[in-house]
């Protein structure tokens, strides 16, 4: 496996690849990988013929407050497990390369950037959007590839990229969850082996409003309501917000049948997020 760790590096690298009609992909994570990563990582390797993933925890998307300096960070596992897929490439910045010293201008990701996630984190998606723009201008991939984990991310980047005219495409891929359904995140490492266990509560209010859906619940109300019962009966969580929205716009749903539900929430100390797809009326 090759590493760049220079802007200059990477865009040598693809320019080889990219001489010889070869279709690239980038996967962007911030490392701590996990098999959520190393689904997308799967995804892409099928669709294309050289796979890059650049892993950089990302400044500007953190507020002040949150958890940047004690985000995990292993780059030598990380590289290991990228090497062990057979991973063509890592993109390993430093922040000092990426953020020249000066840098103004930024992304705006719009109004779909200031709710439910961009309520809570103000300027997060300005910081996300112009990061992703970045790594699709250095690299200039083919495809990309985004989990389903981060829902309003995903959509937002899939609106970015039809905005801006970025000739790339955007490949959604599904949640990866432990057995017990809690989606993998970076950020479980964080949890207590107590909160741990309360944190399944976000994939149970999720499957409970699926299950209400399935039996005929059209109503969006009654199913937020039933999901914010759950994560409020879980003593370990605060519910940051649990709703139905429409899978596009991310915009209240007019009926639960074919809506999307995320949830956020705070066990102990740690946000976590998650999201479902409701089933359609049949
Ligand atoms: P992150 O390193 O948290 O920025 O995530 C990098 C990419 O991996 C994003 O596109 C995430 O949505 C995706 N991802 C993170 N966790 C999961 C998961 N459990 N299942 C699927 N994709 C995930």
């Amino acid at each position: 496996m090759e590493q760049a760790v220079s802007k200059e590096e990477v865009r040598q690298l693809v320019l080889e690849a990219r001489r010889e009609s070869k279709r690239i992909a980038l996967v962007p994570t911030m490392g701590a990988l996990h098999e959520g990563h190393l689904s997308l990582v799967r995804a892409a390797q099928q669709r294309a013929d050289v796979v890059v993933v650049s892993i950089f925890v990302n400044p500007t998307q953190f507020g002040p407050g949150e958890d940047f300096e004690a985000y995990p960070r292993d780059l030598d596992r990380d590289l290991a497990l990228l090497a062990a897929e057979g991973v063509d490439a890592a993109f390993t910045p430093t922040t000092e390369a990426m953020y020249a010293s000066g840098a103004q201008v930024t992304v705006d990701p719009g109004p779909l950037g200031d709710v439910w996630e961009g309520a809570s984190r103000p300027g997060h998606f300005r910081g996300v959007c112009t990061i992703v723009a970045k790594l699709l201008s250095l690299v200039g991939p083919d495809l990309a590839f985004f989990g389903e984990k981060d829902y309003q991310q995903l959509v937002i980047v899939r609106r970015m990229v039809a905005d801006l005219d970025i000739p790339v495409k955007i490949v959604g891929c599904p949640i990866v969850r432990d057995a017990d359904g809690l989606a993998l995140s970076s950020r479980n490492a964080y949890l207590s082996p107590g909160e741990r266990r309360a944190a399944t509560v976000l994939y149970r209010a999720l499957r409970e409003a699926e299950t209400l859906v399935c039996g005929g619940e059209t109503d969006a109300g009654f199913v937020e309501r039933a999901m914010r019962d759950t994560i409020e009966a879980e003593p370990l969580a605060a519910l940051d917000y649990a709703a139905l929205v429409d899978p596009r716009t991310l915009e209240p749903a007019a009926a639960a049948p074919g809506a999307r539900a995320i949830i956020a929430a705070r066990v102990g100390a740690t946000r976590l997020i998650d999201n479902m797809a409701m089933p359609s009326m049949a």
